[in-house]
């Protein structure tokens, strides 16, 4: 079953999101991994894609592996912004062989040597091209409640996102936050211009200090005072600030189910015991309307 189908067909669903590894040796821990998030009935799970295309192989090998040993659906990422026509081509098909029918499609971040592809300037020409490739296929995009790192202003930031929506997308996932106030604000701003596609709410559980300034470096959301102070207080104790990241995220997706965003997309690391932590705070509440696999 498509992604869309999914989420067209459950009021509330929750997802989980795995990575590849960087070394092939390292393959079946992060499979192991993964079954054991996929043992939690999340409606599907999506696999991340290497930057720059890098170990592109081990996310169509894990995601087929999801997909068919555990049988729950899969997301297969996709970027373009180091590759060529041909290459993107050649991965879209290894997915269709693979029955992956719905894949994320994604610029990129801008490698630090600055060599982008020719073929590739956003991520609307790869939605144009898998779309090209197979019209059946679903597709999903990012999208940035706070504006992407690169944009000034968010106006101009949600005009592309429209664009890049009617290219050809069937729902959107957002970059991280943690105030759940500027994912409101931003789903008034995208719906008043016309973006009407499920939105999929991305909440990272931050479990460990060292984490706070990697998230923020990579996603540039805000981190509220609340947050703060937390990770001021636990932060030194690795079992307490786990205990206080799986809470905060909670918390999140509790207050978003409450004002009616059904669809929770957590960003679980490979991390089975965050992912059953999220899972065990909130079984009774996912599982209100929700279609398991
Ligand atoms: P785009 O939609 O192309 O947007 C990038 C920037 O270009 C934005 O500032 C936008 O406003 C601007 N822009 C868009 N169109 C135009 C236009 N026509 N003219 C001028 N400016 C324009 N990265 C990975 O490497 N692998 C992954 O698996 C991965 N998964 C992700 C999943 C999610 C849910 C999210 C939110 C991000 C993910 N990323 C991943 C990171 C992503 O690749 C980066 O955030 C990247 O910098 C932007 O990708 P995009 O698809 O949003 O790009």
């Amino acid at each position: 079953m498509s992604i869309i189908d999914i989420l067209n067909n459950n009021k509330v669903t929750i997802s989980f999101e795995v990575f590849p590894p960087k070394k092939e040796t390292n393959f079946d821990e992060v499979e192991k991994a993964a079954r054991q998030i996929a043992d939690l009935h999340p409606n599907f799970m999506s696999v991340t894609y290497g930057a720059g295309g890098t170990n592109n192989k081990n996310t169509a090998h894990l995601a087929a592996d999801i997909q068919n040993k555990t049988s729950t659906p899969v997301l297969a990422h996709l970027t373009c912004v180091s590759s060529t026509k041909e290459q993107v081509a050649s991965v879209v098909h290894t997915y269709e062989d693979l029955g992956i029918d719905s894949i994320m499609a994604l610029r990129g971040d801008l490698p630090k040597d600055g060599k982008v592809s020719p073929d590739y300037t956003h991520a609307i020409d790869l939605i144009r091209d898998i779309k090209a490739i197979n019209p059946n296929l679903c597709i999903g995009g990012a999208c940035y409640p706070e504006g992407h790192v690169e944009c000034e202003r968010q106006s101009e930031d949600i005009q592309h996102l429209k664009e890049k929506v009617d290219a050809g997308l069937d729902f959107l996932t957002t970059q991280m936050f943690f105030d759940n106030d500027t994912f409101y604000n931003f789903m008034f701003k995208i719906r008043e211009a016309g973006i009407t596609v499920p939105v999929l709410a991305g909440i990272m559980p931050i479990t460990k200090k060292r984490q706070v300034a990697r998230s923020v470096a990579l996603s540039g959301a805000t981190i509220p005072h609340k947050f703060r102070r937390m990770v001021d207080r636990f932060g030194d104790s690795e079992e307490t600030m786990k205990q206080a990241g799986i809470i905060y995220a909670s918390e999140q997706i509790i207050d978003l189910i409450s004002n009616g965003i059904n669809h929770i997309h957590v960003y679980s690391m490979n991390r089975p015991d965050i992912a059953a932590g999220i899972i065990q705070n909130l079984s009774s509440i996912i599982d209100y309307d929700r279609i398991k696999k």
